[in-house]
């Protein structure tokens, strides 16, 4: 049976949400742009607290870094100056390509963190990119980093009257560089795979550190533990960047794709890490 949405509120405080929320006791969920209801609707939901009117709709960069409120439409970032400029461009970039432009006008940053599909892209560059994520509820704000976040489906996690106000994505440290790539049937669809990349190198241009992702290959955003121990503490030659890049797919439990073989999404995964890292490092001043 499909779940029916029986009525929308629309808080103007954040008290006013959390209340709602609270009072809610599971039925009433945050709502962000609402494409994700579209495809189904949670069970036990059956009304929505739109987040628009709590000025949730700011980017904005500091010594801490790029903040981004949960109601900013990936339209609005993919055409942020700000963000163009922020670590190489990574998350305009890859906002650019999030689905058509009507999609990416009602999506919003939220929504697309906390909710995961085996095609999100962002919630893979928020893990290379060290991202925090700030929690607010009744008992005031939590900030967790991006591994306690995607521990598990983030959905799960928050507790019924909490919900993301805020993405914040740290500056790159020393010499870094950072880079992302998509590939998918057509421009603006779902991504076969994509991958990000976020290094840096020590003044002798070994690696100091080196945070891959790959979107595709499983449900949860992971840094690669795997290509981080080939790559870390040694110079990222050609060689290593590509044995690092077979090691971050072969130590992946993948998830079927009825679209392609496993073995066609493996060999198609091992390039496009190959490149992400390789541009990377190349950003960040690091010898090829
Ligand atoms: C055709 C199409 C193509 C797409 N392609 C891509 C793609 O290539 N890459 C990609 O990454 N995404 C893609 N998406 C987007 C993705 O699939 C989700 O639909 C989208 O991320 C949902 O965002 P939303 O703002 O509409 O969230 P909503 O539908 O509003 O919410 C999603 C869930 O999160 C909860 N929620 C929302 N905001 C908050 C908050 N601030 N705090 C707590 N809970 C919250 C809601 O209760 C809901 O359970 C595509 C979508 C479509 C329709």
């Amino acid at each position: 049976m499909t779940q029916r949405i029986l009525k929308i509120h629309y808080p103007g405080t954040v008290r006013e949400l959390i209340a709602l929320l609270k009072a809610g006791k599971g039925r009433v969920a945050p709502v962000g742009g609402g494409v994700s209801f579209s495809f189904s609707v949670p069970p036990k939901i059956s009304e929505l607290a739109s987040l628009r009117a709590l000025g949730l709709n700011r980017i904005r960069l500091d010594s801490k870094g790029l903040h981004l409120g949960a109601l900013v439409t990936i339209e609005q970032l993919a055409k942020s100056p700000v963000a163009a400029k922020f670590r190489n461009g990574l998350l305009a970039q890859s906002a650019s390509k999030v689905a058509a432009t009507t999609n990416r006008n009602l999506i919003t940053v939220g929504g697309n963190a906390i909710r995961l599909f085996i095609w999100s892209d962002l919630p893979a560059i928020y893990c290379a990119a060290g991202a925090l994520f700030i929690i607010r509820g009744a008992k005031g704000l939590k900030k967790l980093t991006c591994e306690q976040f995607y521990k598990t489906q983030p959905l799960s996690l928050l507790k019924h009257e909490q919900f993301l106000e805020e993405i914040l994505i740290p500056p790159g440290e020393g010499r870094s560089g950072a880079a992302y790539e998509k590939f998918s049937e057509t421009a603006n669809t779902f991504a076969i795979v994509s991958a990000a990349a976020c290094v840096s190198v020590d003044r002798s241009g070994k690696c100091s550190s080196a945070r891959l992702a790959i979107v595709g290959l499983q449900l949860l955003p992971r840094i690669s533990k795997a290509a981080a121990k080939i790559l870390e503490g040694k110079p990222p030659d050609s060689a290593r960047i590509k044995e690092a890049s077979i090691a971050a797919v072969n130590s992946v439990a993948m998830t079927k794709d009825l679209r392609v073989s496993g073995e066609y999404k493996k060999e198609l995964a091992i390039v496009i890490a190959r490149r992400v890292l390789e541009k990377a490092f190349s950003a960040a001043g690091g010898a090829l």
